[in-house]
C-alpha cells in the first residue's frame, strides 16, 4: 500500500514539473518576441510628431492672428453684390473656430464690418506676440481666365525669409486640397501688411472673384468653411514643424 501510494504521488509530481518546464519555456519565447517588437517600434515621441503632422494636431498651444482683409467703407474687390470684405470675414471666422477647437488661441484683427488702417493692423499683430499672422484676401483681375489660390509673403532685407517662405508653402499646399482650387503657388510681394509684421506672416489670396469657377466656389458656404479649415491646417503644419526641434 505504501509503495503504491508513493507511486501515485510521484506521477502527478513529475507531470507538474514537466508542465512548469514547458510553460516557463513558452513564457520566455513570448518575452523575447515582445522585447523585439518593442525595440522595432518607433518611440512615443516619433509617433506623436508623425501623427500630429498627418492629422494637423497642434503639438502645443499656438497663438495665431488672422486678419480678414478690408471692411467698413472699404469693401475690397467685388462682383455684383459679392464683396471681398464679407468673404474674408467668413473664411477668417471659419479658420478661427477650427483653430480654437484644436486648442489654439486666435485673435481676429476685426470680427465685424469695420475698416482698420494698415498701421492699426500692424499694431494689433505686433502687440499680440503671436506665433504667426495670416491675412485673408480675395483676388480679382480683368482677365477672367485667371483663377486659383496664391499665398504671398514678404521678407524685408531677408527678415524671417526662411520662416515666411515655409509658412507660405505650408498654407498654399493645404489650401488647395479640396474643391479643385488651382494652386497658383507662393509669391514674394512687398505688401505693407506683411512688411509691418514682426512675426512670420503671409497673405492668402483666396481665389479670383472675376473667375466664374472661383466665384461659384466663393458663393458656397461649405467651400468657404473647408478653405478656412485647410488654411488652418497649413498654419498648424508649419508651427508643428518649427516646434519639433
Ligand atoms: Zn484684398
Amino acid at each position: 500500500m505504501r509503495i503504491n501510494g508513493r507511486k501515485s504521488f510521484m506521477f502527478p509530481c513529475v507531470f507538474f514539473v514537466l508542465l512548469m518546464l514547458i510553460f516557463s519555456k513558452s513564457m520566455k519565447i513570448l518575452n523575447v518576441n515582445n522585447s523585439i517588437n518593442m525595440m522595432a517600434a518607433p518611440s512615443t515621441k516619433e509617433i506623436d510628431e508623425q501623427d500630429a503632422y498627418n492629422k494637423h494636431i497642434p503639438l502645443k498651444k499656438y497663438y495665431i492672428v488672422i486678419d480678414p482683409g478690408h471692411g467698413g467703407i472699404d469693401k475690397g474687390t467685388s462682383y455684383g453684390n459679392m464683396y471681398e470684405k464679407n468673404l474674408t470675414l467668413k473664411i477668417a471666422r471659419y479658420a478661427a473656430s477650427y483653430l480654437k477647437n484644436k486648442g489654439s488661441v486666435v485673435f481676429l484683427t476685426r470680427n465685424e464690418d469695420k475698416l482698420l488702417g494698415l498701421d492699426e493692423i500692424g499694431d494689433k499683430v505686433n502687440s499680440s506676440y503671436a506665433d504667426v499672422f495670416v491675412s485673408i484676401h480675395v483676388n480679382s483681375l480683368n482677365d477672367k481666365s485667371f483663377g486659383g489660390i496664391t499665398t504671398l509673403y514678404y521678407d524685408a532685407n531677408g527678415y524671417q525669409k526662411d520662416e515666411r517662405i515655409k509658412l507660405a508653402k505650408a498654407i498654399e499646399k493645404e489650401s488647395v486640397k479640396n474643391d479643385n482650387w488651382e494652386n497658383r503657388g507662393i509669391k514674394r510681394q512687398n505688401l505693407a501688411v506683411l512688411r509691418y509684421s514682426k512675426i512670420p506672416g503671409v497673405l492668402v489670396e483666396c481665389g479670383f472673384i472675376t473667375n466664374p469657377q472661383d466665384r461659384i466656389r466663393l458663393s458656397n458656404e461649405d467651400v468657404l468653411k473647408k478653405l478656412g479649415q485647410n488654411i488652418s491646417n497649413g498654419i498648424i503644419d508649419y508651427l508643428n514643424e518649427n516646434n519639433k526641434k
